[in-house]
């Protein structure tokens, strides 16, 4: 335990929520959830699942209506033949990408992530006794997977490569030169793909977002895709999320979940459920203000002198370059500057070393 850390978003947004009680008002840019409520036909459904006792244990990989609807609808978009089976209904996205590691890796395997990256891989990875590789990506780059630095990072200990696009933090989609390299040292390693596709629904400017099994469709065998409804539905609160994939993994990870929580919350996944057969996502127009705001946030960052800002193509994130601005203020870390916006100005961010 000495060496899981606290998810360093969480020490901000606990301050953000005593400064709240205190009464303060206070803009959060802080934990990754919208501010709107939740999808209106999914909230409906949780209250009518309630009042219809869907209040029991269901089948510890969800029910049947969900997984075959989340099946067809990845089967639609990506042209491939998934079924329910292939389907593991968790306790947010988050519990789906403990379980896919925790059924994956072996004491001594290794778990390629591209920094910038969400903390709680990681910690989930040590806490399955592997070893997180950290593979770096520059601002000067747009935060695109350089081949070098991967290829040198690979090993025959190389388990698996988490893909987490549009990406937290920095909003960047991978580009087709970024995916090729990771499916060319995916096959080299014949490792797992973890494709985290959380915020697949939030993408900007008639953007699209590709995914590794576009550019490479022989890898659909070895990847398995993450997604959730906490971002697309606004339903953070709800703790819903699931993973996608060859039926072996998937046995495997459900093997994992059944020992810890079993079923996903019977309620949430009757939301869910209601959630997609109503769309892909909250609204456009929901999705059109987040575009606002990321514009408004963009410009307002660019015109801070010796700041610069890779401009978010997706997900609801800016993660500004700050090291040219504090060159000669070595007194001044980046957690400092991030409580002292919270403190004085009443700005929650999230300081980039977390
Ligand atoms: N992956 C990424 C990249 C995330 O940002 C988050 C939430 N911040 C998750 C997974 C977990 O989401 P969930 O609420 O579904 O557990």
């Amino acid at each position: 335990m000495k060496d899981i850390q606290l998810a360093g978003t969480m020490e901000f947004f606990t301050r953000y929520r005593q400064l709240i009680a205190e009464g303060e008002d206070i803009i959060s840019l802080s934990l990754g959830e919208l501010d709107e409520p939740t999808f209106e036909p999914a909230s409906k459904a949780g209250i009518q699942a309630i009042q219809d006792g869907h209040t029991r244990y269901t089948l510890n990989n969800g029910i049947h209506e969900l997984r075959k609807t989340i099946a067809e609808r990845i089967s639609q978009s990506n042209g491939i033949n998934y079924e329910p089976q292939n389907v593991l209904i968790s306790t947010g996205a988050k519990q789906a990408i403990f379980n896919l590691l925790f059924a994956l890796c072996d004491r001594n395997d290794e778990v390629i992530i591209f920094s910038p990256y969400y903390p709680s891989y990681p910690e989930q990875i040590k806490m399955t006794g592997a070893t997180p590789v950290i593979v770096e990506t520059e601002s000067s780059n747009s935060f695109q997977v350089d081949s070098n630095l991967l290829n040198n990072a690979c090993s025959n200990k190389t388990k698996a490569i988490i893909i987490n696009s549009p990406n937290n933090p920095s909003g960047v989609i991978y580009n087709q030169n970024s995916l090729e390299s990771i499916a060319k040292i995916a096959r080299k390693y014949n490792c797992w793909i973890i494709s985290d596709e959380i915020y697949n629904q939030i993408v900007f400017d008639s953007n699209i977002c590709p995914c590794i099994t576009d550019i490479d469709p022989e890898l659909t065998d070895r990847t398995i895709r993450v997604n959730g409804f906490s971002k697309s539905f606004a339903m953070t609160g709800w703790r819903i999320g699931y993973c996608i994939g060859p039926k072996t993994v998937i046995d495997k990870a459900s093997l994992v979940q059944s020992q810890i929580t079993n079923n996903a919350n019977s309620i949430a996944q009757y939301a869910g459920l209601s959630a997609l057969q109503h769309g892909n996502s909250i609204g456009s127009n929901v999705i059109s203000s987040l575009q606002h705001r990321r514009d408004l946030t963009f410009t307002a960052l660019q015109n801070i002198n010796k700041l610069s800002c890779v401009k978010g193509e997706g997900a609801f994130y800016l993660f500004p370059d700050l090291s040219e601005l504090l060159v000669n203020r070595p007194e001044i870390t980046v957690r400092q500057l991030a409580f002292d916006l919270l403190e004085q100005y009443h700005v929650a961010v999230v300081p980039g070393d977390a």
